[in-house]
Order: structure tokens, then C-alpha cells, then sequence
């Protein structure tokens, strides 16, 4: 089975990722946790992308395409925060078409702004496995600490108000001909991502 997972920052992609992930036997692809490693280990990768990140920009689709390409190895995949433009759905359909293959499904999570501000602005992260909690609504059980690895939680450099603003502009500028692509081709599965995470992991269940 071959995934994408995309919406908004703060939409519950990651988190559902490694949830999808886990249930269906999929390699997780985050191209936002590639990259965030990258910048830690200081690589060329790292030192080229580092700005755009910090900005709430989009890498350029070329360096994000040499990164999918090296990843995109395993028959079962779910892609998190990839493709993000129409561009870079064009570039996935090709790699894909290559090895005559494509994509199954591509679901997308809906939200609203106040939601996602809500969830970034108190939002922790695994330092190593990536995992997502929240301050008030989904808090690990020691303050601080991820349950499933016991690494540190921090909070992402992005998640600041006015980054998240910029990468929310992003997405609505890019969001409408994407969907209407996977809708054209009939992947398009639109899920209410608002509610709690087993909430929303049972929708994605039932229309998977
Ligand atoms: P979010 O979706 O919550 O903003 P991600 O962890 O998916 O967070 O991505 C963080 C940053 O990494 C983005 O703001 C962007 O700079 C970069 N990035 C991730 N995926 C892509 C992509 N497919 N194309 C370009 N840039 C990307
Ligand atoms: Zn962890």
C-alpha cells in the first residue's frame, strides 16, 4: 500500500503517520524529520535547507526530490509532508511510473486555523523518534519525556506564532490544485481532522 498523508502544519500528519504506519506494516517517510536531521547533523543537505525551514518556507522542489528518490525504496510506504505542491505530485507520479507503480490513497486532513495554532503553539516533539504530544491535550505520561522512547520532548524552532502563520500561508496557497489533482485521479480521501487522535485514526480506518 502506497500512502500520502497531507494538511496543514499541525493537521496530525505525523502523528497519524506513525500510527498509519505501524497498523498497516508502512515505512514512515517524514521529509520534515529528514530534513530536521540533516540541519542537526550540519550536512550540505543540512546547511542548504536550513533557512527555508526556519521561515516557514518550502524547500526547492529539487533538493526535495533527490531526498525522496533515495527513500522511496520499499514497496509499502506512507509519505508525511510530501508532495506538497503540484509540482512535486507530478515529480512522485514519475518516480513511481518508472517502477510502474502509484499512489493508493492520498488523505487529507482538514482543520481549521484556530485548531492549528492551538496544537503547534503547545506542541512538543521526540528530539529522536519524532513522536508528537501537547502540552494540555495529549501530554506524555513524565513531563518531558517521550513514552515510547523515553528521549527529551522539545518544542520545534518552527512552532513560534509568526512561523506558523508563514507556514500556514504556504499551505493555502498551495493546497487547492494538489487536491484537485488526487480528486481528478480519484485518491482523494478527506478526513475531519479536528477531535483527538484515536478519533481520527478510526475515520482514516473506516475509508482506507
Ligand atoms: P509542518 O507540516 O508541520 O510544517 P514538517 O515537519 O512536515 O512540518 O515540515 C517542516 C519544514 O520542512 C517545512 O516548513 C519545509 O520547510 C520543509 N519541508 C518538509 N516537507 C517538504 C516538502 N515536501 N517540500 C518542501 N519543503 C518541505
Ligand atoms: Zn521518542
Amino acid at each position: 500500500m502506497k500512502i500520502i498523508l497531507f494538511g496543514a502544519p499541525g493537521s496530525g500528519k505525523g502523528t497519524q503517520a506513525i500510527v498509519l504506519s505501524e497498523h498497516y506494516k508502512l515505512k514512515r517517510i517524514s521529509l520534515g524529520d529528514i530534513f530536521r536531521e540533516e540541519v542537526k547533523k550540519d550536512s550540505s543537505l543540512g546547511k542548504e535547507v536550513k533557512s527555508y525551514m526556519e521561515k516557514g518556507l518550502l524547500v526547492p522542489d529539487a533538493l526535495v526530490s533527490k531526498v525522496v528518490e533515495e527513500n522511496l525504496n520499499e514497496e509499502n510506504f506512507i509519505l508525511d509532508g510530501y508532495p506538497r505542491n503540484l509540482n512535486q505530485a507530478k515529480t512522485l507520479d514519475k518516480i513511481l511510473e518508472k517502477k510502474g507503480e502509484s499512489v493508493d490513497a492520498f488523505i487529507y486532513l482538514e482543520v481549521d486555523e484556530p485548531t492549528i495554532l492551538e496544537r503547534l503553539t503547545k506542541r512538543l516533539v521526540c528530539k529522536k523518534c519524532g513522536a508528537n504530544y501537547h502540552m494540555v491535550n495529549m501530554p506524555s505520561k513524565k513531563t518531558g519525556i517521550c513514552d515510547s522512547c523515553g528521549s527529551e520532548l522539545i518544542q520545534r524552532k518552527d512552532d513560534t506564532p509568526e512561523v506558523i502563520k508563514k507556514r500556514w500561508e504556504v499551505f493555502l496557497n498551495e493546497n487547492k490544485s494538489l487536491l484537485d489533482y488526487y480528486k481528478t485521479k480519484n485518491k482523494l480521501i478527506a478526513i475531519d481532522a479536528r477531535g483527538n487522535k484515536d478519533i481520527v485514526l478510526e475515520r482514516i480506518k473506516k475509508l482506507l
